[in-house]
Parts: C-alpha cells; structure tokens; sequence
C-alpha cells in the first residue's frame, strides 16, 4: 500500500517537473538556456517520467506556440470555449498533437526557432514498443505491490499521465479560478499557492508574461518550480535569460 502511495505522488510530480520545467518553460517560452549535454539529460528525464505518456518536447513547443498565438481562436489548438466538456477537448488535442508529431500539420517557421531537437530519441520514447513496455511495467509494479485488485483501478492514472496535466491546465485554468490581468484570453489562476500542479495552475499571470520563469507575481502567490529554476540555475545546470 505505502509503495502505490508513493508511486502516485512521484510519478505525478515527476512527470509534471518536466513538463512545466521542460517543454513548457525551455522548449516552448525559452526562459532559459542550456548546453546541449542538458537537453539531452532531461530528453532521457521526460522519457523516464512520462513513459507510456511521452510526449514530444518539440512538438508540444510547437502547439503550444500556436496556444500563446491564437488564444481562444479558431485556430487555438485547445480552447474550452470550442468544446462542450473536458474529455471531448483532450480527445481533439490528442489528434491535434499527433498531426503535428508525424509532420502532416504545417507549421510556419517562426513557431520553430530555438526548440531543442534530437528527432531519433524523440522516435524511440514515441514508438509503441517503449510505450507498451512502460505500460507494463506500472502494471508489474501493481501486480507486485497492490494489496487488492481494487488497486488496478489507479492504473490509467499511470498510462495517461501527462494528458491529465494537460487537461487540468487547458481546460481548469481557462474556465475557473481569479484573473489578475484582464489579457485578451479566457485564461484563470487556478490556485494562488500552487503545489498541485508546480505552478502552471497560475495560468493567466503567465499568459500576461509568457517570457517570465516565475509564474508567481502577487505576494500571496507561489509557483514551486521556480525556486527549483534558481537552483539549476546557481548550479550551472541551467542560465536564466535575465541573469
Ligand atoms: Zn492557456
Ligand atoms: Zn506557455
């Protein structure tokens, strides 16, 4: 029991550190900088973290992109304004997603500067194969440590683990919560001290201030990646744009 407790919270927090860290904050917003030895830790990083559920650096820069562009529009890749509930919209930015990762949606070359790339890794992390044996390794775990088969109910919490992320932030933090910026968008905070989702829950502070690695900006409010930025950054890991 103390083992799935522990697999729930870390590969949740594992899996979103990198998503917010590294598609969304380096891949997508450039905040910061690295050498390409990094690029390639936190490749092999997301891989281990969202396995069954990886999802392209490269490719989410790029949707994600196109999101900051096109808020709410037609042409917004995921806007709860076009869908009637959350499911329904992840389902159509699974297909938006995939069109952009096989390359059958065209992307215009300003979308594509400084987004990290390394296509054969990608390839690998993407494929069925690793994503089948990632499957199966939740289930051994459950298998090895689960008290009751009750227990296989949390499995497709493991299998769709970023695309619940994506969901929360997509559809959440454009529907509900406080605004401190009126932006031309529908995008919401979510929660002022934001340990449920490290910070991307302060969604509208950073559709005002996409380029900004802190996505905290009132006193009352707290984005728990960002200290872990600072961190990376004093080590070298990392170099903040502004620093
Ligand atoms: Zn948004
Ligand atoms: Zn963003």
């Amino acid at each position: 029991m103390t083992y799935i407790i522990i697999f729930v919270v870390v590969h949740w927090y594992l899996s979103l550190f990198i998503q917010t860290f590294f598609h969304h904050r380096y891949a997508s917003h450039g905040q910061f900088k690295m050498s390409s030895f990094w690029e390639k830790f936190f490749y092999i990083f997301a891989w281990i973290a969202q396995g069954s559920c990886y999802i392209s650096p490269k490719a989410y820069a790029y949707m994600h992109r196109l999101h900051h562009e096109h808020a709410d529009t037609d042409e917004d890749p995921h806007t709860p304004l076009h869908f009637s509930n959350a499911l329904s919209m992840i389902w159509d930015t699974k297909e938006t997603y995939r069109k952009i990762w096989i390359g059958e949606t065209h992307i215009p070359e300003k979308y594509k500067k400084n987004v990290p790339s390394w296509d054969s890794f990608d390839k690998m992390a993407h494929s069925a194969v690793s994503k089948v044996a990632w499957g199966a390794l939740y289930t051994a775990f459950y298998v090895y440590f689960a008290p009751s088969a009750w227990f296989y109910l949390l499995l497709p919490y493991h299998y769709l683990q970023a695309a619940i992320h994506g969901v929360i932030i997509n559809w959440g933090a454009h529907k509900y919560g406080y605004r401190n910026h009126t932006v031309e968008d529908t995008s919401t905070n979510l929660f002022p001290i934001d340990i449920l989702m490290m910070g991307e829950g302060l969604h509208n502070n950073h559709h005002q201030q996409p380029a900004n690695p802190n996505f905290a900006q009132k006193w009352f409010e707290f984005d728990p990646t960002y200290p872990i930025i600072s961190l990376l950054h004093k080590l070298d890991i990392i170099r903040l744009r502004r620093a």
